[in-house]
């Protein structure tokens, strides 16, 4: 940090800082990971410089022949990571992905299908106070009393409102999806299927959750969370779909300007990682890790919605103990565990107190954890959400151990 240092002491210091609060924290945010030295340099390299509005190979700036190298390498390794015929690198993040996905295909008013955020969809698929729901018509769906997807309903609404769009995908949904049966009741509407696997990424990468691919017209994802690249967005499709909505035409000049080249180049790092025999070992880590995470709270009297975990992550039913989301995550921040307040299905709760908290495992599996260390992790939350303000101390001093035992470098 010398060149910041010598510039700008007060951003020195808060990075610095940022570094201690990782080091000394075990990270549980769901969608947060900790990325290779590679993707970072990457991020901070000299193509930070570059314009290069367009595409490969048509550009409307000069001096891009190094920069399309890059973006073909970033494409080519994400058809070959996920198997599309399609692929677009330069969505900014995963909402700008969504926003560049629904220009392409609708016109304002159309009517879509969406998962109902407080039952664990995301804001871009359809809550009002976002763009796509208020642009479009939009029609939620959610879980059952048991908390998993109820596909009987989505099936009955669908032929109910005839939506233009079906959207899968989900940011607080701890249950495998089932991508056929979602293609199946889009094929019965004729609506088109946009998947977003921001979540799960990384599981579909190496196998470890069945791919969307196969079934949608067309593919979202993030590639900072399970994928462990830089923070950012993408867009995958079939070749009919791109022929006929043009993403590319979408992103830019339809909803972005020039692409962030350096964040390409770490995509394309990121890609070359998860195309290596050790990530499919990493993410199988991942999902053990998960099931470890939640047997150990369930063996403490601790709820977990739907009762368990397909994939990295869980959400804790806090009602039982009649507590809120925002006591009990800063209760953990205080016992250097980090995660955030989450509504669970139906939630009484406004989102800003909520009745659960989310917890995911790819970023501690990063940073060296095992299924014995989450056991630890799982006592650690117990004691906290059991014992309120009491527990903390003893929460922090297990993770001082494993913080201890995995530094982070
Ligand atoms: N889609 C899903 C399913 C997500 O969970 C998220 C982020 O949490 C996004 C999209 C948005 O990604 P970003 O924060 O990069 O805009």
């Amino acid at each position: 940090l010398e060149d910041i240092k010598a510039v700008d002491p007060q951003i020195a210091d808060a990075i610095t800082a940022e570094f201690g609060r990782q080091s000394s924290h075990i990270e549980l945010i769901a969608s947060e990971n900790w990325v290779s030295p590679a993707v970072m340099s990457a991020m901070g390299s000299v193509l930070t410089n570059k314009y290069a509005e367009g595409y490969p190979g048509k550009r409307y700036y000069g001096g891009c022949e190094c920069v399309d190298v890059v973006e073909e390498l970033a494409r080519e390794r994400a058809k070959k990571l996920f198997g599309c015929d399609y692929v677009n690198v330069q969505p900014h993040s995963g909402a700008q992905a969504n926003m560049a996905v629904q220009f392409a295909v609708l016109k304002p008013g159309d009517t879509v299908m969406g998962m109902n955020l407080d039952h664990g969809g995301h804001l871009t698929h359809g809550s009002p106070v976002n763009f796509s729901g208020t642009y479009f018509h939009i029609v939620p769906y959610g879980v059952n009393d048991e908390g998993f997807i109820d596909y009987d309903e989505v099936e009955r609404l669908a032929k109910e409102c005839h939506p233009k769009m079906i959207i899968a995908g989900a940011s607080a949904y701890a249950r495998a999806i089932d991508f056929k049966r979602f293609r199946q009741i889009a094929d019965m509407v004729d609506a088109v299927l946009m998947v977003d696997m921001a979540h799960i990424a990384g599981l579909v990468a190496t196998g470890l959750h069945e791919s969307p691919v196969p079934y949608a017209d067309v593919v979202t994802t993030t590639t900072h969370k399970t994928l462990r690249g830089p923070r950012g967005g993408m867009i995958m499709a079939t070749a009919e779909a791109n022929e006929k909505y043009n993403f590319n035409k979408a992103v830019f000049p339809g909803t972005q300007g020039g692409p962030l080249m350096h964040v390409i180049a770490a995509k394309a790092v990121c890609f070359q990682e998860a195309l290596q025999p050790e990530f499919k070992v990493y993410m199988k880590q991942v999902a053990d890790n998960a099931q470890a995470l939640a047997k150990g709270l369930q063996d403490r009297d601790i709820k977990i919605v739907s009762g368990g975990t397909d994939n990295h992550l869980m959400l804790v039913d806090l009602t039982p103990y009649d507590l809120t989301g925002k006591a009990v995550e800063k209760w953990l921040d205080d016992a250097h565990i980090t995660a955030n307040k989450n509504t669970i299905p139906n939630d009484p709760k406004s989102p800003f107190v909520t009745s659960g908290i989310r917890l995911g495992t790819p970023a501690a599996t990063s940073r060296g954890l095992k299924e014995d260390d989450f056991d630890r992790v799982a006592e650690a939350i117990a004691s906290v959400i059991k014992e309120g303000e009491d527990g903390v101390a003893k929460a922090r001093k297990i993770v001082d151990e494993l913080t201890d035992k995995y530094p982070l470098k």
